[in-house]
This record gives structure tokens, C-alpha cells and sequence, in this order.
């Protein structure tokens, strides 16, 4: 069974409001989206990236993979990461692998008619998630709206909201939104937050230590994921988690970041560390170091792979992920009381709606 030329389309649709983070702003999102077939079936992958990436994987990985057997992904994924060599992997690259890769896994379960985590041998039935958002350009109303709606709505009893903003020099107003959170989410929820690398070592150090008053246990990037030094003695001097690892596009980064004892629970993004392929490598080395493993935004690219590692701690529901992903797929997951199951058809168990959502299309 041979793999045809996969095709590429990309699509970028604007956000629901502004946002931000503390080291970044956006007001719309892009989405590559790969398609491969062999025999009578086709597999469907995506990242998140500029148009770039499918240009990249339409004319340096599309004619690479064709004429590969479509039920050894591993081949075909090696061959990919070999021809970028000097191209340089990490950015456009490593996401034009992993939305293939993830089509790839996608088309084989749909080819042997099993669902993908059937495929790769499920570990468990149901996935814990978290409820992420929470930018810091949301008004007060705006953030407890959407607090609410995780919280109470959808009974999800973890949420996690951006803190750092404007590069770490609103210091009184990240620790007022938290306090506001916590009053908003109630005692019992788990609060996160994350900074994207927008604080100083010890600023960081100090704002870990006040968000231990709301009750934090997780803090994201505090520093920036480059400093793993500086995640290593920010996790020493604080009790709550420090966690770091979306920028992951190929397995050394994990190896450096876990060797350094940076952080206490690995984010691993499937739409970039090289697909389902990496994903389930990166997380048996984090296992291997007695590190649990989170997985970073698009939730439905991640469904089936984290229902088959051991070392799964949750999955990000991010709000902007989620919206699109709801709007460009039938068969997309429900998260209320907390958890999402991945099985629900064959593949990763989405289709495309690919009239729907024309209207965004821009290659
Ligand atoms: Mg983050």
C-alpha cells in the first residue's frame, strides 16, 4: 500500500477577541492542514504555523513521502527528518513533519479500520484536561465569564490563565487577575498559570511565592524555556510545579531540558515535536526520568497519542485551539466533568469540513 501526494491547504481564522500573553500578542490564528491517502482512505494532520509551513510541506515533504509504504510511518517520518538537515528542524520544519506524521498515523488506523488509539495500544480510556485561556488583554468581566464556563459550565476542575504581562512589568496587575480567578473558580480547583518566559529569575521567584497564597501549583515558564538554568532555580526555590517544554520540535530539547532538572511535569506538543512519532518518544524519555507529561494546545491532535502513555498527566483545552478545531471538524471531543475519550470512530475520528470552512482558506 503506497502513499499518494499528500496535499496541503492552510487557513488562517481571526481570533474571537484580542489576545495575548505576556511576551506575545495575536489576533488571528493559522492552521496547515495536511491530507495523504493510499488505497481508499486518507489521513488528516494539522499544526499551527504561519502559511510557510505548508508551503515547506508541500514542496520539500509532499514529493519526499509519496511512493512510501503507508503502514510504516516510522520510515517515512525518518526520511522527512533526515531531508531537513540543512534546512535546520526546530520552527517550520519540525511543523510540517508533525502535521504529516500526524496524518500519516491518522490514514494507517483508517486503513486497517481501528481507531488511532486502538492502533497504538491505549493506556487508558478517558484523558484529563484542563481549561487554558485566560489572556491577559480580557477584561475582568471577560475572563470570568470564560472561568465560569470551564468551572461551572463544563465542570472541568482545572484552568490555567496567562500572568507576565507586557514582559513581566505588571506585576500588580497579574497577581490582582489570579486573586480574581481564584474568587471566580472557588477553593477547589486547580489553578495554573503561565508566564511565557515573561519574568526575570527572581521576579519570578518572588511571584511564585505570592501565587502561593491564591494556592498555584503550577507555573508555567516563568522564566523563558531557553533559561534552564534559571527553570531550574526557580523550580528549586518554589514549591509549586515548574513547567516548560512547548518549544520542543525534536527529541534533544526534551533530553537537554529533563537533564537539566528544569521542570517537574514536561509539555510536549504533538503539532510540533515532530507528530505522534516524537510525541510518544519525548514521553517515554520524560518517563524514563520519572517526569509526567502535559500536552500543549491543539487538543484533538493530541487525544489519541496521550490516551496511550503512562505518564499522562492532562491535556490543555486551550480556547483558541479548541474554537477552531470545533469549527473545522466533525467528531470533536466533549470535556465535560473534566475529561475527554478519544475513541469515538476510526483514525483520530475527525473529518474535515472542508466547505465549512472556506471562507478561511488562504492557500
Ligand atoms: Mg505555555
Amino acid at each position: 500500500m503506497k502513499l499518494h501526494r499528500p496535499a496541503v491547504s492552510v487557513y488562517t481564522v481571526p481570533t474571537d477577541a484580542p489576545e495575548a500573553d505576556g511576551t506575545l500578542s495575536w489576533d488571528s490564528t493559522t492552521v496547515v492542514i495536511a491530507e495523504v491517502s493510499a488505497g481508499e482512505a486518507t489521513g488528516t494532520g494539522w499544526t499551527y504555523g504561519p502559511a510557510a509551513v505548508g508551503g515547506f510541506l508541500q514542496e520539500q515533504l509532499a514529493p519526499l513521502v509519496e511512493g512510501h509504504s503507508a503502514l510504516d510511518v516510522p520510515a517515512a517520518h525518518d526520511a522527512m527528518c533526515r531531508a531537513v538537515r540543512n534546512v535546520g528542524r526546530p520552527g517550520v520544519a519540525a511543523c510540517a513533519i508533525s502535521a504529516l506524521d500526524l496524518a500519516l498515523w491518522d490514514l494507517k488506523a483508517r486503513l486497517l479500520e481501528l481507531p488511532l488509539t486502538r492502533l497504538l495500544g491505549a493506556c487508558r480510556d478517558r484523558i484529563p484536561v484542563y481549561g487554558s485561556g485566560g489572556f491577559t488583554t480580557y477584561h475582568d468581566t471577560h475572563l470570568a465569564a470564560q472561568l465560569n464556563g470551564w468551572v461551572h459550565g463544563q465542570r472541568i476542575p482545572r484552568v490555567k490563565i496567562k500572568i507576565g504581562g507586557s514582559w513581566g512589568r505588571e506585576v500588580s496587575r497579574d497577581l490582582t487577575r489570579v486573586r480574581a480567578a481564584r474568587q471566580v473558580i472557588g477553593p477547589k480547583t486547580e489553578l495554573y498559570v503561565d508566564a511565557n518566559g515573561a519574568y526575570n529569575r527572581k521576579q519570578a521567584v518572588r511571584i511564585g511565592q505570592a501565587l502561593a497564597e491564591h494556592g498555584v501549583g503550577w507555573f508555567e515558564e516563568p522564566v523563558s524555556s531557553d533559561d534552564l538554568t534559571g527553570l531550574r532555580l526557580v523550580r528549586d526555590a518554589l514549591l509549586c510545579d515548574v513547567t516548560a517544554g512547548e518549544y520542543g520540535y525534536d527529541l534533544p530539547y526534551f533530553a537537554r531540558m529533563i537533564t537539566a532538572g528544569a521542570v517537574d511535569c514536561l509539555q510536549v506538543d504533538v503539532t510540533r515535536c515532530g507528530g505522534v512519532t516524537e510525541f510518544l518518544r519525548a514521553a517515554a524519555l520524560a518517563q524514563s526520568h520519572g517526569l509526567e507529561v502535559s500536552t500543549h494546545c491543539a487538543p484533538h491532535a493530541h487525544a489519541a497519542a496521550a490516551a496511550t502513555i503512562p505518564n499522562l498527566r492532562h491535556a490543555e483545552w486551550f480556547h483558541d485551539h479548541v474554537r477552531i478545531e470545533s469549527m473545522f471538524f466533525d467528531g470533536v471531543l466533549d470535556p465535560a466533568g473534566g475529561t475527554v475519550s478519544p475513541v469515538n470512530g476510526i483514525g483520530h475520528g475527525l473529518t474535515l469540513r472542508t466547505e465549512d470552512v472556506a471562507e478561511y482558506r488562504v492557500a
